[in-house]
């Protein structure tokens, strides 16, 4: 068996099958979906309504399908300096108490390139963005998109930017997160995405300050990924930048305003929560100067994710938003992208036959895996935050019977 995953060649195609590719949204989702358009021999172009490509100051967790697609994108180099390889995920009750591991060593020792990574957003998206560059990309940023209309007898499709101007492509993939505008547009109605009850906060800690404390250095010296279920609440922390900084993610219930999707939290508030558990949590809340809130929402997924006549598609969070509780989001988005490109890398001609196909194809193999994401998301929160007794005595006794991985 071959130790890493296969990197993809890109294809050189004639003018005559190369499309114009229009992807709007910088994000993870839209960089991976670039990437994999440009493998398959086309052009893209890159509109982003930020006026800088960017990400939020927080940790990401990619799991091993994604990490695959993102080495066939001839990432593995460039990713490694930034990545950090937890040795295993402990799930923990909110005292503390141990239920269940999973050595991320051992799986990746029995299936090669199988690896389990955790990046500051950050880095991550530089990388995307690098490469999306190195292959051709154009990236234009200030470039908010309001419409996309269908042209040309369904042949190409123009979208049509806040600053009035219009571009066509022969293909529009939106890839506009969670609040997509583009989505809006597909359906031709407002929808907004649904919330589920529960907020994050996330907070950046440097681990200088823990280092100074045993408890707390062993979090930093032998990075794991660590679960704290509760009633009502969980927590999460993994290891970022080669130890300089602990990511910790607390999903608690969502008291924010009607309307507000992000907001600047109350640090004393967000302690008294976890007042009561593991003590390794307070300790490293009280090092937390300042926090933010992030209302969690999703999108269950879409009858139809592409337009009728193969000129507008869409990708990633616009489609079906999940809880981060299977640390997934991201990994679907990265999953949409390589099935898309692969798709494309089949087109012969810039026919409208030829897209619709290669769109009916990528929408039949992501939809059922995409759906069952954003459902399993909703049962982990009802799972994660079960109260104390026969319930949770339950669940914590089917987690220890996870299969052992295979040649254990
Ligand atoms: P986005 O990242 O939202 O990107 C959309 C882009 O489009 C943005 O750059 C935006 O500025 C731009 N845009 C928006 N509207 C327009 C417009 N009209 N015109 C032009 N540009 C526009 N996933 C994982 O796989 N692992 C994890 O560990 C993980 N942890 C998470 C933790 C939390 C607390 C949260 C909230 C999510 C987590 N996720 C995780 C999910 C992950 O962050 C998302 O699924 C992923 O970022 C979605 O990528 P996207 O490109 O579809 O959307």
């Amino acid at each position: 068996m071959s130790a890493y995953i296969p990197v993809k060649e890109k294809i050189k195609r004639g003018e005559d099958s190369k499309l114009k590719v229009i992807v709007v949204g910088a994000g993870l989702g839209g960089l991976g979906a670039a990437i994999s358009i440009l493998l398959a021999g086309h052009d893209v172009l890159i509109l982003e309504s930020a006026s800088e490509i960017a990400e939020v100051g927080a940790g990401i967790q990619i799991l091993p399908n994604s990490s695959r697609v993102l080495q066939s994108w001839g990432m593995r180099e460039a990713l490694s300096h930034h990545c950090t390889k937890p040795k295993q995920v402990n799930m923990l009750g909110w005292k503390g108490n141990h239920i269940s591991s999973m050595n991320f060593e051992e799986s990746a020792a029995n299936y090669p390139g199988t690896f389990y990574w955790d990046f500051h957003r950050a880095s991550l998206h530089k990388c995307l963005l690098n490469r999306a560059v190195e292959l051709g990309a154009l990236v234009q940023c200030n470039s908010r998109v309001l419409d996309v209309r269908i042209c040309r007898n369904g042949e190409s499709a123009r979208v049509v930017l806040e600053s009035e101007r219009e571009i066509e492509a022969d293909l529009v993939v939106g890839a506009d997160g969670i609040n997509s505008r583009l989505r809006e547009v597909m359906l031709g109605k407002v929808d907004p995405p649904i919330p589920t009850g529960d907020l994050a906060y996330r907070l950046l800690l440097s681990t200088s300050k823990m280092m100074k404390d045993p408890e707390l250095a062993s979090l930093v010296t032998d990075p794991q990924v660590n679960y704290w279920l509760g009633p009502d609440m969980h927590a999460v922390n993994y290891v970022l930048k080669g130890g300089k900084l602990f990511n910790m993610v607390l999903l608690v219930p969502d008291d924010m305003p009607a309307g507000a999707s992000t907001l600047e939290g109350n640090v004393e508030e967000m302690r008294a929560l976890y007042k009561n558990w593991d003590p390794r949590i307070p300790k490293l809340l009280s090092m937390c100067e300042s926090v933010y809130k992030w209302r969690l929402c999703i999108r269950p997924g879409m009858e139809n994710w592409s337009h009728p006549s193969g000129a507008f598609t869409l990708l990633g969070d616009a489609v079906h938003a999940t809880l981060p509780y299977l640390a997934s989001g991201a990994g679907m988005a990265l999953e949409d992208s390589i099935v898309l490109g692969e798709c494309l890398s089949r087109i012969t001609s810039k026919c409208s036959a030829e897209k619709q196909m290669a769109l009916r194809v990528y929408e039949n193999c992501r939809k059922d895996r995409t759906e069952m994401v954003v459902q399993r998301g909703n049962l982990q929160q009802y799972l994660y935050h079960l109260h104390d007794g026969p319930e949770q005595e339950e669940r914590d006794r089917r987690m220890r019977m996870i299969p052992t991985p295979p040649g254990e």
